[in-house]
């Protein structure tokens, strides 16, 4: 467990600090409350459910990678399922901003990977910018999706974001976190691209068409996939290897880690994350190999 996990948790107050110790100690832990896990804490803190979401994100933050703000932002998304998803915002030195994670783009990605494929609710620890009101704005049942803030009744995304322009003004069927299969088939026998390509059977693509994914290995052999997430508004579109460092990061596995890249996209689409990807690998570190594959 990071350093700064270790610290939001020691500063929280009894007996919640407790109860996170030992839930965040499990060698399960994988920075998500499951459903029992959050109703015992709600019982042992008798905090209200609002207020044991907003009283967690501390720990949430701690996962943030911000050196260049240094202004560490923590969101909380719960799945249908019940699960809630840590998420954290992540900066990239030497790249454009553009290319950054903001922490609720990191909690939804997170719930999508361990595949909820809709949200009732999300925590933030700041009111969430335009940007991310946008990418909200294309999941499923956004209209139903509740935006909960410290020291506020929680809103409906769209008191946040009257008059939304998304999906169906482009006559956009699928939103974010529904289930997709695109049935793409990687005929190379390696994990790294099977990971890949798995992810580009998910990704949500609806725009540009250009269905991709990433897969990241790391120097123990553990691999990471994301899916590219595209929005109606185009520019608040999560790129795949965005989704698969968010999934490292969320794993407790530094970025310092990343042993070798792969990244699949359609052939001849109109838009490519090529360029993109090898830039942000290249501020990392100009070491890292990065495979492509265009199917
Ligand atoms: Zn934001």
């Amino acid at each position: 467990m990071r350093v700064s996990v270790q610290e939001a948790i020691s500063a929280l107050s009894s007996p919640l600090k407790e109860e996170m110790e030992k839930i965040v100690s499990s060698p399960d832990f994988d920075a998500t409350i499951g459903p029992e896990d959050f109703a015992s804490l709600s019982t042992v803190t008798g905090l209200s459910d609002a207020d044991l979401r907003v009283a967690m994100l501390p720990v949430a933050a701690a996962y943030s990678v911000a050196p260049i703000s240094k202004f560490y932002v923590g969101a909380i998304a719960r799945g249908a399922s019940g699960r809630l998803y840590f998420g954290a915002n992540m900066e990239f030195e030497g790249v454009q901003l553009s290319q950054s994670v903001h922490a609720e783009q990191s909690a939804i990605s997170h719930a999508w990977l361990k595949g909820e494929t809709s949200l009732t609710d999300i925590t933030i620890n700041y009111s969430p910018c335009g940007h991310c009101r946008q990418f909200m704005n294309e999941l499923n049942d956004a209209d139903k999706l509740e935006v909960q803030l410290p020291q506020r009744e929680a809103m409906l995304l769209h008191k946040y974001l009257p008059e939304p322009f998304g999906p169906s003004d482009l006559g956009i069927e699928e939103p974010l976190l529904a289930p997709l299969n695109h049935g793409m088939i990687a005929h190379e026998d390696d994990a790294l691209i099977q990971a890949a390509m798995g992810a580009t059977n998910r990704s949500h693509a609806p725009y540009s068409k250009n269905i991709s994914g990433v897969a990241i290995r790391d120097k123990q052999g553990n691999i990471f996939s994301g899916m590219y997430a595209e929005n109606a508004a185009f520019n608040p579109s999560l790129p795949p290897l965005q989704v698969a460092m968010i999934a490292m990061n969320l794993a407790d596995v530094s970025l310092s880690e990343i042993q070798d890249v792969v990244l699949v996209e359609k052939a001849n689409a109109v838009i490519s994350h090529l360029q993109d990807t090898q830039a942000v690998l290249e501020a990392l570190n100009p070491d890292i190999p990065l495979a492509y594959l265009a199917v």
